[in-house]
């Protein structure tokens, strides 16, 4: 007889996880399939040199005691296992813009992030107070996030129509502390009168309640995460790619994986991009206006990165990050031409167990549009299925790196002589390991101006098919981590996970 599992769930991204993980230990019997050799999605970690890279993983906020992320981790068993390490309070981000000597402190706490700021804007303090309640007060609209239960859908409805650039511009007319408050952008995409202030909110708030770094990697949070999964019983198989979603009377019945044999199940959620899986999914009982109207949501924009392996002692670590951005370009900061890019870029140091003084390594990251790389578009490249993209492609990412690393050095003289070598990720990286069309970092871009539009729920018209990770509500691991609880409230039926987790 064939096997059937109670919850088949497509993809190991941190929504398919944190779904097999809850769902395991309410005893359901759980098989996650996973298209690459690691699982993880944007958490897998890879290794140049000798050093541990994150693909998507820089940074984590929501984990000092009591706060939403730690409750999770914790109720998941995470919190202990998982080696963490506290950023600098007094900076977890430091602002730089172009033609102007000063570092701007984003510091951890509310009031120690508005004492730092008043240092630079001594004349705007009141500014920096309506931010910060502004800030808080969005939070407190979304139930989950706080971990509440019987949460009123419509709590939340009147701060989605908020306008990030028309908020900002209305708290200030000091240009330098607008720039400065959307510094670090890159956390979410900024898209002048585009994105709503909530997303820019939630993210914030996360890491000025506390910002973290996941000692060698968050790759450890899919390690620990895979075991806990393996414990309940489920089933964790990698280098399995789905190809098909079954769909037979109205029920999914199973999904065909590319070497076509099935996976047979009662419940199937996916956490793939949901274009991808309605593309998958053939039945009448979706209509086309749907996937029609979800194919033509905007995507978020796609990354350039280079990963430096510094010479042995050669370059300071730093326990913070830095956000650079061109002068001028505050609102939109993807909006590159060749000649201008980059308008903004981001620098990571990597918390490591083996050093401390010197940095071991340095990512830096910044936009790039898929069209960027479409010329190369037709090859397909990942560690199971390696493919050369050919001499055009590897000059086209060294003139990339060339110019990002010299822009970098204008800030940090020396750079170039500490690097002992440097591996490039584009959007083609992306959308090979990750699965979407484009590289997308953070998957549909959330709009202001039809906030409902732009969420997605995690319920289908197929009554046993169920959607799950960052497309849903928020991006970022506290945002797929939300939508998997979003996800497993709606398989479950009820939402008396919130309840464990907060009493965890
Ligand atoms: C460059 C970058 C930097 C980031 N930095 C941070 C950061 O510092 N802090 C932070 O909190 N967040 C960060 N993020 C965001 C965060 O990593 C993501 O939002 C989150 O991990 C996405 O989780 P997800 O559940 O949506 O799954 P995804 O990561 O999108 O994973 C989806 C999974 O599905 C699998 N899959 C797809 N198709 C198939 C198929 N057909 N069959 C089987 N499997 C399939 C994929 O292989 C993948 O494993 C960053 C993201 C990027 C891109």
């Amino acid at each position: 007889m064939q096997q059937q599992f109670d919850i088949v769930i497509i993809g190991s991204g941190m929504g398919g996880l944190i779904c097999a993980d809850i769902l395991g230990r309410e005893g359901y019997k759980v098989c996650v399939l996973e298209k690459n050799k690691q699982a993880g999605g944007s958490l897998q970690t890879y290794v140049r040199d000798k050093v541990i890279f994150d693909s998507g993983v820089h940074y984590l906020g929501g984990l000092g005691e009591g706060q939403n992320l730690y409750q999770v981790f914790k109720y998941l068993g995470l919190i202990g296992r998982l080696k963490l390490q506290k950023m600098d309070e007094d900076v977890f981000d430091k602002i730089i813009i172009q033609n102007d000597p000063k570092e701007y402190v984003y510091a951890q706490g509310y009031e120690n992030f508005i004492r730092h700021l008043l240092k630079d804007f001594p004349h705007e303090e009141k500014a920096l107070r309506t931010y910060c309640d502004k800030i808080k007060e969005v939070c407190s609209r979304f139930p989950l996030y706080n971990l509440r239960s019987g949460g009123d859908v419509n709590e939340k409805t009147s701060v989605l129509e908020i306008d990030l650039q028309q908020f900002i511009e209305s708290i200030t007319s000091d240009k330098k502390l607008q720039a400065v408050l959307v510094g670090n952008n890159m956390l979410y995409v900024l898209q002048g009168n585009k994105t709503p202030l909530y997303v820019h909110a939630m993210i914030l708030n996360s890491y000025i309640e506390s910002s973290w770094k996941c000692i060698d990697g968050g790759s450890n949070i899919t390690k620990y995460m895979v075991q806990n999964i393996r414990k309940h019983g489920g089933d964790i198989r990698r280098n399995t790619e789905v190809k098909k979603i079954v769909v037979e009377e109205g029920k999914v019945v199973s999904v065909e994986l590319a070497n076509g044999t099935h996976v047979y199940g009662k419940n199937f959620i996916s956490n793939m991009h949901p274009v991808r899986t309605l593309e998958m999914t053939e039945t009448e009982l979706i209509k086309p206006a749907y996937r029609s109207r979800v194919k033509d949501l905007e995507n978020t924009v796609s990354s350039f990165i280079v990963n430096i392996v510094f010479k042995k002692n050669a370059f300071p670590h730093t326990k913070h990050n830095y956000y650079y951005q061109k002068e001028g370009h505050v609102w939109h900061p993807a909006a590159h031409t060749d000649e201008n890019w980059p308008l903004a870029y981001s620098l990571f140091f990597a918390s490591s167990s083996k050093t401390e003084a010197y940095a071991e390594s340095m990512t830096i990251l910044t936009y790039m549009r898929f069209e960027e790389v479409e010329k190369w578009a037709g090859t397909f490249n990942t560690v199971a299925n390696e493919v050369d993209r050919g001499k055009d492609y590897e000059a086209f990412k060294t003139r990339k790196a060339e110019k990002l690393i010299s822009l970098v050095e204008e800030k940090f003289p020396g750079l170039r002589n500490a690097i002992q070598s440097y591996y490039t990720a584009t959007p083609l990286s992306y959308r090979d390991y990750i699965g979407n069309d484009d590289g997308s970092m953070y998957g549909i871009a959330k709009d202001y101006r039809n906030p409902l539009k732009t969420f997605i729920s995690p319920r289908t018209k197929i009554p046993n098919l169920f959607l799950t990770g960052q497309n849903l509500n928020l991006h970022g691991v506290l945002g797929a981590t939300m939508s998997g609880l979003v996800t497993c409230m709606a398989v479950l039926g009820n939402e008396d996970i919130i309840e464990k987790i907060r009493n965890a």
